[in-house]
């Protein structure tokens, strides 16, 4: 069977990865920086989702050889002016994420227009070297409250409209077939998936 790596070394990011490519009938020997030993990191410095998947892409595909798939991605809230974005994992690092969630909505209390999309951008870089991007998006609006316990990071206020419930409250059900992470691998599953199996 073919290896693919992962190339993060976010538990939950892996587990959703994991779980849309087998539901998706992909069948590929999928491991991380950490199952391969790898205990560096590169620096996340880009200015775009797609610079950032590219440089975890090629970081992690230069150190193993092997066909690897990053994926960058964040929440942009339009009363931010589309923040934290890129930074989502960064923004307000002093806090864990309950108390980001818990800020956020926080400072939104009066707002109207809640407007927010998750984003994800995936790199795959191939055997031979070919660079290819997928972006998958995902429209919703913060939530007045954090609810749900399931899913992560940004998840408890990301208000998904037509069910009136956050992505944590909807959980794996809707996000391995809807999110924005789910969109862009489906796209690289259509792409990838005979070039690897
Ligand atoms: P990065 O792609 O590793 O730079 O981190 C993306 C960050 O965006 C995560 O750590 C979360 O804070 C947030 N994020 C990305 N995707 C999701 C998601 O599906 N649910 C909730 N938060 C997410």
């Amino acid at each position: 069977m073919k290896k693919l790596l992962i190339a993060s070394n976010n538990p939950d990011k892996i587990k959703e990865i994991k779980e849309i490519l087998e539901e998706n009938g992909v069948v590929l020997e999928l491991v991380t920086p950490k199952d391969l030993g790898f205990t560096t990191e590169p620096d996340e410095n880009g200015e775009s989702f797609a610079d950032n998947a590219y440089i975890k892409a090629s970081y992690y595909h230069q150190l193993s050889g092997l066909p690897t798939i990053a994926d960058d991605s964040g929440i942009c809230i339009d009363y931010l002016g589309g923040k934290p974005g890129i930074h989502s994992a960064r923004f307000l690092p002093e806090m864990t994420y309950p108390e980001k969630c818990s800020y956020i909505v926080e400072i939104m209390k009066d707002v109207t227009e809640r407007g927010a999309q998750f984003v994800d951008c995936l790199c795959f870089i191939d055997e031979n070297e070919n660079v290819n991007y997928y972006e998958g998006k995902n429209a919703g609006a913060i939530a007045e409250e954090p609810a749900g316990d399931k899913g992560f990071g940004y998840d408890p206020i990301f208000l998904i409209p037509e069910f009136n419930k956050t992505e944590a409250e909807l959980g794996e059900e809707y996000k391995n077939v809807y999110s924005h992470r789910a969109k862009a691998l489906k796209k690289w599953i259509i792409d990838a998936k005979d070039r690897l199996q």
